[in-house]
């Protein structure tokens, strides 16, 4: 073969011929499980290739959001009724709302051409949280803790305000499932609000951004957030072409026990073994490098609403449950008096209807006994699920900053990291605990 046309198949090949897929005419359904059978039903539509779940079957009563393609609706739609299982239609067509979720271009230096209306590329944020970095250099910084599967970056910020009283540190983790993309969202606005802090006419949450040293990785799943830009809105993992990585699957708590796939081509694909992704590895390194006073960990999805705590392995509530529980229903009452956004609270099994593992925010509160550890699960309660349009993207953070602050207002004077010792086969802590 000509050695000219062999360049030109390597280099031109994959761009010329991208496998985008679309989504029209896609319908995402919702039905909720009254009866076992229907329970078993969803669960065995989860190993096939026509239905995308958006929010998986777990318990009865439990609403299940899943997108079918448009050549097994009917087939769907008939086996459903067969069984006496109520569907509804959520979004007829579901590329319709994609094409509705604007991305817009973030102009290098000008600060004010990224905002809270719009989503962006992960080139664009990483431009626009570097340029944040360099019109606050004392304050805030950014660093690469490592590479993914494709070399991208993964960047951490890290703020300390002038005059701060470091009491303990907060790490926040965002984008770890790729088509989560209020989650990136979310925590870009956190770290916006946190540096503009001490100009802030409001002295509580001055106060509170003082109080600590803070931590944000916005998009730990790079590779899998550029893919639900470029080729699949609907990816949720890593892009190990091996078979990709469920990455909240893949933290090595309880791993591989419950919730998880051992399919590498499904959503909740949790990997070979614990931390087998370079993406898990380094945010765990990460965090065990702050892992001194460290105190919150947040980590932030979509969509659903929750406020979830660990541990997702168990159905028991064990440790700090009740003190936590306590803070986010006052995290709650926060929310809903902004928009009149409804949150509920619990654990995985209490609030999705699943128990699942290999969690990021598990393995934080197990093995580093951080004492509060909260996933959230963001707008909204499945109108739009992960099409959130645009304009929702500064309402949801607003409130969302509500309930975090919140949560972070210190409750003693000094920290106390979570006693005892997280006893891996009962779920349940030896020594007494930290109320
Ligand atoms: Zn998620």
């Amino acid at each position: 073969m000509d050695i000219n046309l062999i360049y030109f198949l390597i280099f031109f090949f994959p761009i010329s011929f991208c496998d985008c897929i679309k989504f029209y005419n896609y319908t995402l359904y919702r039905g909720i499980p009254v009866d076992a059978k229907h329970l078993e039903y969803f669960q065995n539509l989860t190993e096939v290739e026509y239905v995308n779940f958006w929010r998986l079957p777990g318990r009865l009563f439990k609403p299940v959001d899943l997108v079918v393609d448009p050549e097994h609706k009917e087939l769907f739609l008939k086996e459903a009724n067969n069984l006496g299982l109520y569907i509804t239609t959520l979004i007829e067509d579901v590329q319709k709302a994609f094409d509705k979720q604007s991305v817009k271009q973030y102009i290098r230096r000008k600060m004010e051409s990224f905002d809270w209306n719009d989503y962006y590329r992960l080139n664009d944020i990483y431009e626009w949280l570097r340029d944040l970095a360099n019109t606050y250099p004392t304050e805030m910084k950014v660093n690469t803790i490592g590479r993914s599967h494709e070399n991208r970056e993964i960047l951490a910020v890290e703020i300390t305000l002038k005059g701060s009283k470091m009491r303990s540190k907060v790490i926040v983790e965002g984008g770890i499932h790729a088509r989560e993309w209020i989650s990136p969202a979310f925590v870009t606005y956190f770290i916006n609000e946190l540096i503009h802090a001490p100009y802030s006419n409001d002295t509580e949450f001055k106060d509170i951004a003082m109080t600590y040293e803070w931590f944000f990785v916005p998009v730990l799943n790079p590779d899998g957030y550029e893919y639900s830009h470029t080729n699949n809105r609907m990816w949720r993992k890593n892009r190990n072409q091996m078979g990709s990585v469920d990455l909240n699957r893949n933290f090595d708590h309880a791993f591989g026990t419950t919730g998880v796939s051992f399919r590498m081509s499904s959503d909740t694909f949790c990997g070979l073994r614990a931390f087998s992704e370079p993406e898990s590895q380094a945010m765990a390194s990460f965090i065990e490098s702050k892992s001194q006073q460290l105190e919150y960990y947040f980590a932030f999805h979509s969509y659903g609403q929750y406020m979830i705590m660990p541990y997702a392995n168990l159905k028991a509530h064990v440790e700090n449950f009740d003190t936590v529980y306590k803070m986010c229903s006052e995290a709650k009452t926060k929310i809903a008096e902004k928009y009149n956004t409804a949150y509920t609270i619990g654990t995985a099994f209490d609030t999705v209807g699943y128990m699942t593992s290999g969690v990021s925010g598990c393995w934080v509160k197990a093995k580093l006994r951080v004492p509060y550890v909260v996933t959230f699960e963001l707008r909204d309660s499945g109108y739009h699920g992960f099409s959130l349009p645009p304009e929702k993207i500064r309402p949801t953070c607003l409130e969302t900053m509500d309930g975090v602050l919140s949560l972070l207002k210190p409750r003693t004077k000094t920290y106390a990291r979570l006693e005892g010792k997280y006893n891996y086969d009962s779920g349940v802590t030896t020594n007494r605990q930290i109320t």
